[in-house]
């Protein structure tokens, strides 16, 4: 798979990640109709409204840009990839990755949430008072080239094991999910144990729609527990 993405033209990775990216989407669209029919508490999958789908999609198309930088930044040697990662190194790359960026994306998020910024970009997100998993997707474009722009500049600053990029990748898509997913995917055990570990439950991120004043975090409630804005 690494060797196949190297070997890929300029407008062949375009056209990839455009349709890897649109295909996130739509297991997203359909992960929401399954869990509809799966669980009780699931929120039915109701329309969307219009605004949010083109916000949707323009989060798809700056995902896509975003990952053909990325692989610009690979090809011409400033992102650097381990490709042959021993499973310690594995392990720990993941931990650093998922750390590096729940702190660097809680720094962000208090900032989106600075009034210039709030009124200007990250109310469209807050729209959402009850949240579904394509709320995940419906951000304003400047968010999403901001995320984006700190996952890239956090690759090239170690050269990762590229299994770690993945595992990373389903993980903050995971969270990203069932964060907004609007019910607690996780069986009874589950839930009681996350956040004994500092992992952030689901409904850490919905109480963060409800009340605006805390719960920023991402993967963990450190820095919100640090910060004294966990709830
Ligand atoms: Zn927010
Ligand atoms: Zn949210």
């Amino acid at each position: 798979m690494v060797d196949w993405l190297w070997s890929l033209n300029l407008a062949q990775v375009v056209l990839f990640f455009v349709l890897l990216n649109a295909l996130i989407l739509v297991g997203a669209i359909a992960a929401e109709k399954i869990a509809a029919r799966l669980f009780a508490a699931a929120p039915p999958a109701k329309p969307l409204r219009v605004q949010a789908w083109l916000l949707a999609i323009s989060t798809v198309l700056i995902n896509s840009a975003i990952s053909v930088a990325g692989w610009l930044a690979w090809k011409s040697g400033f992102l650097l990839l381990n490709l042959n990662a021993t499973p310690f190194e594995i392990v720990r790359d993941t931990l650093v990755l998922v750390l590096t960026m729940d702190f660097a994306l809680y720094i962000l998020h208090r900032i989106a949430h600075a009034r210039w910024f709030y009124s200007w970009a990250h109310y469209l997100h807050h729209e959402y008072r009850e949240v579904r998993m394509l709320t995940l997707f419906v951000m304003h474009p400047l968010e999403a080239l901001g995320f984006g722009s700190l996952w890239v500049v956090t690759l090239t600053l170690f050269s990762f094991s590229v299994e770690a990029v993945v595992v990373f990748l389903q993980l903050n898509l995971w969270f990203g999910l069932a964060a907004h997913c609007g019910f607690s995917p996780y069986p009874a055990w589950l839930s009681k144990v996350l956040p004994a570990l500092s992992v952030s439950p689901p409904a850490f991120h919905f109480e963060h729609h409800r009340n605006e004043t805390v719960n920023f975090g991402f993967y963990t409630t450190i820095w919100d527990k640090l910060s004294k804005t966990s709830l």
